[in-house]
């Protein structure tokens, strides 16, 4: 397998051409809240139908997201029928190929992806967001605009309306399931820009884990918690240059369970050109017992622990680049009335961090948003409810976060990391297994057989 292709196309960095911001007061088919992979794929599905949609989107491209930048197999599928996936692979990018583990010990077990996967590019990639949306975002603004919808760049979305007069204020007792959304309130143009109001039967709230329309509807609708910190992480990230073992395109990323960020990780993604994505997560009810913020628990391990200080000696951060931001996961949760936080009501569908719906061991959050995207627009398109998304979101993503939370349990002992990862490294059955979990659900199943396990841990 050759090197992915580093060429000159920059395209990432330059501004969109998205067209004129649409007169106050239209109406739409749905109305997207929110332009990351999310509210692209939800609008981009429902644009390639012929729907009208008005895809708003806060910042202006191009914009950064914090991320650790690796896009799983889980993806790409979806940037493939979105049209992208031959412009992203002709972006420089960085080729995953494994997933190297190691344990506070210091033991470490290296899992190759399916190789079947990696030589037909379906594996995965690491790749800036900035990158990767703004090539999915102009793809999409194209189709929406293609299919007689608009966007709008810069707008920041205030409220939803609702069919009882109310807007996101709480409604009072006895009316919250009965409304009905109908459009939303949006300012244009900074703080003291214009407000502006645009109507649909659908909106779609892809605007991450402070999205206005999922607050609207989780808290002042339906009086519901958002933010349970039992289920939410918080992550750390940092681009640096020089990182000895980082240099290829093509290669392993790295997840580390070092002994001071336990429960928690510390990553090593590499997104090509010898730029690496450095950084730390840890569930925040955790994190609340720690003294120490995450920024100053990645400067202890990069500059004192054993395993990474020599390979950071003669490496340099990008400036700038250090920045937190929060991720929602779908592990399920004791007290929700649905699983794991609510995402429909009455004309009202949430999609990707809107509806928590981030891997709660992997962090991985970009499959989840195109797929919860693409499962939104299928509802509107067929006429289904939104309470028939909330099931189906479910029963679609539910067994696989539900296990990923077993394994997030199952991490934060530092004593059973230590004995997996010493078993799994000298044991080329364990690593076969891990090796298909990454690959195949059912696989996953087998983690639930003791016999299964005992056996493969075992013998
Ligand atoms: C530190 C860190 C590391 C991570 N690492 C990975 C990883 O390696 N791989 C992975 O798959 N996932 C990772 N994730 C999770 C991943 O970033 C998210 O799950 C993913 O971005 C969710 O996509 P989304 O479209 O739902 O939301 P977002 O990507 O957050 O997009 C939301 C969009 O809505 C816009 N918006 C916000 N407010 C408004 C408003 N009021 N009006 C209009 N627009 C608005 C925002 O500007 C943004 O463009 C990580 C997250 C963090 C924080």
């Amino acid at each position: 397998m050759g090197a992915p292709r580093t060429g000159d196309d920059v395209s990432w960095k330059q501004p969109i051409d998205s067209g004129e911001t649409p007169d106050a007061g239209g109406t739409y088919d749905a109305i997207v809240v929110g332009g990351g992979p999310g509210g692209s794929s939800a609008a981009g599905y429902l644009a390639m139908e012929g729907k009208r949609v008005l895809l708003i989107e806060k910042e202006t491209w191009p914009r950064d997201k914090i991320c650790g930048d690796a896009v799983g197999g889980k993806s790409l599928s979806h940037v493939k029928r979105l049209g992208v996936k031959e412009h992203l692979e002709s972006t420089p990018h960085f080729r995953v190929t494994g997933i190297l583990f190691s344990s506070p010990k210091g033991h470490s077990v290296r899992v190759a992806l399916p190789e079947e996967d990696v030589a037909r590019l379906e594996a995965g990639y690491s790749l800036p967001r900035q990158q990767f949306d703004h090539i999915l975002f102009n793809q999409v603004q194209t189709l929406v605009r293609d299919a007689g919808g608009a966007i709008i760049q810069g707008g920041d979305v205030r409220d939803v309306l609702y069919d009882d007069g109310h807007g996101g204020a709480d409604p009072g007792e006895g009316s919250q399931s009965a409304r009905h959304a109908k459009g939303i309130v949006v300012r244009i143009g900074g703080r003291k820009g214009e407000e502006r109001t645009y109507y649909a039967s659908n909106i779609i709230g892809a605007a991450g884990y402070r999205c206005p329309v999922a607050k609207s509807m989780v808290e002042e609708t339906y009086g519901e918690e958002m933010v349970d910190r039992d289920h939410y992480c918080a992550g750390y990230r940092e681009y640096w240059r020089g990182v000895k073992g980082c240099e290829a395109n093509v290669g392993d990323i790295e997840i580390h369970f070092v002994d001071t960020v336990i429960p928690g990780y510390f990553w090593l993604f590499p997104v090509s050109e010898g730029v690496v994505n450095v950084g730390i997560g840890m569930v925040m009810s955790l994190l609340d017992k720690q003294k120490k913020k995450l920024k100053l628990l990645q400067h202890e391990v990069i500059h004192e622990h054993p395993l990474f200080k020599d390979r950071f000696a003669d490496a340099s951060m990008i400036p700038g680049t250090g920045k937190g931001w929060q991720l929602p996961f779908g592990s399920p949760r004791k007290k929700a009335s649905n699983q794991p936080r609510r995402s429909s009501a009455n004309g009202v569908f949430l999609v990707g961090d809107a509806a928590s719906l981030v891997d709660p061991f992997s962090g991985e959050g970009v499959g989840n948003a195109l797929v919860s995207g693409e499962m939104a627009a299928d509802h509107i398109l067929n006429g289904k409810t939104p309470d028939a998304y909330q099931d189906a979101l479910w029963a679609a993503l539910g067994p696989e976060l539900t296990n990923s939370f077993r394994m997030q349990k199952m991490s934060r002992r530092a004593w059973l990391l230590n004995w997996f990862v010493g078993k799994a490294s000298k044991k080329p059955a364990i690593q076969e297994m891990m090796t298909e979990m990454i690959a195949s659900k059912e696989a996953q199943e087998n983690l639930h057989s003791p016999w299964f396990m005992f056996k493969t841990l075992m013998f």
